[in-house]
């Protein structure tokens, strides 16, 4: 009797597991390869590159098992950058109940100003406020968004407007963008900030920002590549 007690039980256990469906194999896992040259911005230990943007209160997004994850506000690298290669890896949660731009929305700006969206865009066509949309001003080239819940990856090539010596803007900031490795933005022409059309763009380098939107959204294995003359050295 006490065989039975314990055998049913068990048996029933292992044919409910049997018949679970797979877990699904996350899409991405790894950490991309990191440029020998590259300043690394957060490596998954601290944040100490980092403060809350509009002051100098060190950053305090959450921080768990190599990533951070946005709280509080957004956060500004302490460093300013004006051309570089960009790298970083975000992960969405799944926000089944809410839609558009209240789905895992943050946000990657260069020089402070420019934002390449980050939002839960999985199988949509891609608008101006899509992820991987140069904020408000160009749409993807593709929608190559994975599924929340997933890692993905940017990298953003930037160049900063350029000025004369008296101050007139002579070009336009100007973006490529690799997601997932599929290029989204072909040296994109920007003509403005994208926070605040209208704005000046800025004249000097300016810090890299993730956005915080309300949503719990993951960063991790973030490193720059400052170029040319623009940037300051490391
Ligand atoms: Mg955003």
């Amino acid at each position: 009797m006490f065989r039975i007690r314990i055998l049913v039980p068990a048996v029933a256990l292992i044919l409910t597991l049997c018949l679970l469906p797979a877990q699904a194999e996350p899409l991405f896992r790894g950490r991309e390869a990191i440029p020998s040259d590259a300043v690394i911005l957060f490596d998954g230990k601290n944040l100490s590159s980092w403060a809350y943007t509009g002051s100098d209160k060190p950053a305090d997004w959450k921080l768990a098992k190599g990533y951070m994850q946005a709280r509080g506000g957004d956060i500004r690298t302490k460093a300013d950058f004006g051309d570089c290669q960009l790298h970083v890896e975000f992960w969405l949660p799944l926000m089944a109940d809410k839609s558009g731009q209240g789905r895992a929305n943050s946000g990657v700006f260069l020089q402070g100003n420019y934002e390449v969206q980050v939002l839960d865009s999985y199988g949509l066509k891609s608008e101006v406020g899509d992820c991987g949309a140069i904020y408000s001003i160009h749409t993807p080239l593709v929608n190559a968004c994975r599924p929340p819940e997933n890692w993905q990856t940017y990298d953003i090539f930037f160049h900063a407007p350029r000025f004369d010596a008296t101050g007139k803007k002579t070009a336009n900031a100007r973006l490529s963008v690799l997601q997932n490795g599929v290029w989204i933005h072909e040296n994109a022409d920007v003509p403005s900030p994208t926070a605040s059309h209208g704005a000046p763009d800025p004249q000097k380098p300016g810090p890299i920002v993730l956005q915080d939107h309300g949503c719990p959204v993951r960063y991790r294995n973030v490193w720059v590549r400052p170029l040319g003359e623009e940037s300051p050295k490391p």
